[in-house]
């Protein structure tokens, strides 16, 4: 049987990685599952035990890293979050793609081990409707929103190591170009480096006065 493919998804806060995720699972859910991880970090309001994450303290993650239980962890904002090795292996050997949901220093980890991995880095139309989007959802404070710009600011930095860029404008779109991706038919019209050196203007420009 084939071997299924490893598909991470980084991407800024608030660009709707989670959402397009959801919306392949729901489609194609006999092709497509997705890699639950375990944190350290407390469960937010609604989030459920083996749905959103496995919720660990740090003694039992600390162990699962020393029986060697991650593909990759990494620390992010003062806690550890890992991808759960077995899990993963497993469905990728029954065919199965499998999305990983993780940030950047994760998804270098595991390209390195597993260089046919497929980074896949979900954009903003522009970061002027990211801002917007944040401000719509009305749970996100000013100083919240900055915080995330900031942390943007530093991913933009090394966002071309990635091997493809979708923007999240129109949700059909972006899921038909994931498919193409995954499928090996890869879009014409993907953003080119000029959308990135433009996305990192406006973020550097809007970090410097109001957002
Ligand atoms: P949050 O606390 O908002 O759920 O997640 C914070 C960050 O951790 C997000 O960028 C998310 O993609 C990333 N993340 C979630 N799970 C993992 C994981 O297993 N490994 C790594 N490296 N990052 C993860």
């Amino acid at each position: 049987m084939k071997t299924g493919k490893l598909i991470i998804f980084s991407g800024f806060s608030g660009t709707g990685k989670g959402t397009i995720m959801n919306e392949l699972l729901t489609r194609y859910p006999d092709e497509f599952c997705l890699s639950v991880s375990a944190t350290t970090r407390s469960p937010r309001e609604g989030e459920k035990e083996g749905v959103a994450y496995f919720f660990k303290n740090r003694d039992e993650f600390e162990k699962m890293i020393s029986q060697d239980a991650f593909l990759e962890y990494a620390e992010y904002v003062g806690n550890y979050y890992g991808t759960p090795k077995e899990y993963v292996e497993q469905k990728l050997n029954s065919g199965k793609n499998v999305f990983l949901e993780i940030e950047m220093q994760g998804a270098m980890k595991v390209k390195e081990k597993l260089p046919q991995t497929v980074l896949v880095f979900i954009l903003p139309p522009s970061v002027k409707t990211l801002v917007q989007r944040l401000r719509d959802r009305g749970t996100n404070s000013e100083d919240n929103i900055r915080q995330r710009m900031l942390q943007a600011k530093s991913e933009a930095e090394n966002m071309d190591k990635y091997d493809y860029f979708v923007i999240n404008d129109s949700l059909d779109k972006c899921i038909e170009d994931v498919r193409g991706i995954v499928d090996g038919n890869i879009p014409g019209d993907l953003p080119d480096k000029n959308f990135l050196d433009n996305i990192r203007t406006e973020l550097e420009g809007l970090l410097k006065g109001d957002l």
